[in-house]
C-alpha cells in the first residue's frame, strides 16, 4: 500500500510502498478515506514531541471504511462500516487513571500517528474499541477535523464548566470548532488574536464573538475561564490577567513555549491553570452527539497523500486557511 512515511524527525515523509497491515485481535483493518492534518503532525515531524515511533505513519484524524475484522470482535463494527480513528488510539485499562475514568492519561497509552501508526496511507489497523462511529450528516472531508481539533478542543471546552464570559486564544481550527458550541449553548465569547490580525478578528465576530482583538489587548469585561489553543507560552500569563476572580486558564495544545513567571496575585482569588492531555471515549461519544445538533461546520482544503509535504509545509508557514485534509481514497459520501 502507499504510505507518507516519517524516518526522522526534521525530514519530509517519503511517499513508500509498504506492506499492508494484518488485523491482530480486537483489530480493524480500515481503508482509509481522509486524514486531516493537527498541528500535533507538524510537532512531531519538527522533533518538538519526544519519542516517536520511527519509521511513522503520521495522522490521527482518520476517516475511513472497515475492509476486515480482526477476531474477537463482535456486534460492535461490520465490513464496510463507517468508522473514526482519533489520537487515543490504545490503553491498558488496569492502571489507576483507567480505572477511575482517566483513559487520556494512561501510564502505557498509545498514540494513533505518533507510537503507532497512523492514516497518512491507503490503509491502517486500529483498536475497535478506540473507533468512533461517526454522525451521518458529514461526509468523509468534513467529518476528519472532528476527530481531533473537534474532540479535544472539547474537552478543553468541557474544562471551563458552565462559564458564561468565555475568552479563546488562538483562533485555529480547534477554537472555530468549540466557539460554534460555546455559542449554541450561550456563552459569551471573546477572541484574542494575533496583535493586528483584523481579519481572524472580523471572522471571528462574523461567526458571533462579542468581542475580538490582541491577545496584548484585555477584554472588556473579566473572563469567567479562558483556552488557550496557541502553542504560545506567554499567552497563560496575559489570560490570568483577563480573568474574574476564581476564573480557568484551560491550555489546549500538546506543545507549548516556556510560560514566562508572574506575580502570585495573578493567580490569587482561587484562579486555576490547568491543560488538556489527550481525550477518553466518553468525550467522543459526547461530542459527536453533540456536533451535529449545533451543527458545527468544519472548514476544509484537500491535498492528495502524496502531497501531506505540502499541507504540512504550509501549516508551518501559516498559509493554510482552513484545514487541511489528505484524501487517500475516493471519498464516497456516506
Ligand atoms: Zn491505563
Ligand atoms: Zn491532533
Amino acid at each position: 500500500m502507499r504510505a507518507m512515511v516519517l524516518d526522522q524527525p526534521k525530514q519530509p515523509l517519503q511517499l513508500r510502498d509498504v506492506p499492508k497491515p494484518k488485523p491482530d485481535r480486537g483489530q480493524l483493518l480500515v481503508r482509509v478515506s481522509t486524514c486531516a492534518v493537527c498541528r500535533t503532525d507538524l510537532h512531531i515531524v519538527d522533533a518538538e514531541l519526544p519519542d516517536p515511533k520511527l519509521p511513522l505513519i503520521l495522522g490521527h484524524q482518520i476517516v475511513g471504511r472497515v475492509e476486515e475484522i480482526g477476531e474477537g470482535i463482535k456486534a460492535q463494527f461490520k465490513v464496510g462500516d463507517r468508522v473514526g480513528i482519533p489520537w487515543l488510539g490504545w490503553t491498558d485499562g488496569e492502571c489507576a487513571y483507567c480505572r477511575s475514568g482517566r483513559e487520556n492519561l494512561c501510564d502505557n497509552a498509545r498514540f494513533t500517528g505518533y507510537t503507532i501508526d497512523g492514516g497518512y496511507a491507503e490503509f491502517t489497523i486500529a483498536d475497535a474499541r478506540y473507533c468512533f462511529h461517526l454522525p451521518e450528516r458529514y461526509d468523509d472531508v468534513e467529518v476528519a477535523p472532528l476527530l481531533c481539533a473537534g474532540l479535544i478542543g472539547y474537552r478543553s471546552y468541557r474544562k471551563t464548566g458552565d462559564a458564561r464570559r468565555l475568552g479563546i486564544y488562538g483562533f485555529g481550527n480547534a477554537a472555530r470548532l468549540i466557539a460554534q458550541i460555546a455559542l449554541y449553548e450561550g456563552r459569551e465569547l471573546f477572541v484574542f488574536t494575533r496583535t493586528g490580525d483584523k481579519a481572524t478578528q472580523q471572522a471571528a465576530k462574523e461567526l458571533g464573538a462579542v468581542w475580538a482583538g490582541g491577545s496584548d489587548e484585555m477584554p472588556p469585561e473579566r473572563l469567567d475561564a479562558a483556552i488557550i489553543f496557541a502553542s504560545v507560552g506567554a499567552l497563560v500569563p496575559a489570560a490570568l490577567r483577563a480573568l474574574a476572580e476564581g476564573g480557568i486558564v484551560v491550555c489546549g495544545g500538546i506543545h507549548m513555549s516556556d510560560i514566562p513567571s508572574f506575580p502570585y496575585a495573578d493567580l490569587w482569588e482561587e484562579r486555576v491553570i490547568t491543560s488538556v492531555a489527550n481525550l477518553t471515549r466518553r468525550d467522543g461519544d459526547e461530542f459527536f452527539e453533540i456536533a451535529p445538533r449545533v451543527p458545527v461546520r468544519t472548514q476544509t482544503e484537500t491535498f492528495p497523500l502524496e502531497e501531506a509535504n505540502t499541507a504540512l509545509d504550509r501549516f508551518r508557514a501559516g498559509k493554510l486557511k482552513r484545514t487541511a485534509v489528505l484524501v487517500v481514497n475516493a471519498v464516497a459520501n456516506q
